[in-house]
């Protein structure tokens, strides 16, 4: 993994999946790892891409799921403020699972030279799994940061990273084992 070929792709950490309307517990408790993991992305040169709900108002297909949450232009649909969304950031507003679902995820990719993404947010057996499922099939290697991501239940997020490893061979790293990886190419 080298840093500068690396994003870290933090999924749904908004306000509606952290404290709003899809809030759980499990989901506040991935903030403090996240934290730490995006700063030390941003110290060590490990590009980090916002991959964020942004659903339509009354139409959006999924709400028929999950009822409405994360509407554009709404803050329910905006980063949560403890990870501190900067100019370096990029974000990719997606309306599906998948942060690759008709959005320009891969074209960003590509264009930042990245082979390898790094898997955070909520939740693993859902928009991270869609995630990573486009990004096995478009060929980047899937690392998954075991700690900053999460479920509503802990047997959604076992099966979630079952799922990961089995089908996309998913490496699993905590926060601090990723951070001292980028730390060790500074
Ligand atoms: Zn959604």
């Amino acid at each position: 993994m080298e840093n500068k070929k690396t994003a870290i792709l933090v999924v749904d950490m908004l306000n509606d999946f952290v404290t709003g309307a899809l809030k759980c517990d499990r989901g506040l408790a991935t903030v403090e790892p996240n934290q730490r993991l995006l700063r030390a992305a941003r110290k060590y040169g490990v590009h980090v891409i916002f991959c964020n709900d942004a659903h339509i108002k009354d139409i959006d297909h999924e709400f028929k799921i999950w009822g409405p949450h994360a509407i554009a232009g709404t803050p329910g649909a905006e980063v949560i403020p403890e990870l501190e969304l900067c100019d370096k950031d990029y974000v990719v507003p997606k309306r599906r699972y998948s942060g690759f679902n008709h959005t320009d995820l891969d074209l960003l990719l590509r264009e930042l030279g990245v082979d390898t993404v790094i898997m955070t947010g909520l939740h693993t057996h859902m928009c991270v799994r869609h995630t990573s499922a486009d990004a096995f099939c478009l060929g980047y290697k899937v690392v998954v940061a075991s700690d900053a991501t999460d479920s509503f239940t802990e047997e959604d997020y076992k099966i979630g990273i079952e799922y990961l490893k089995s089908v996309y061979g998913a490496e699993v790293y905590t926060v601090d084992e990723l951070c001292e990886m980028f730390a060790k190419q500074a």
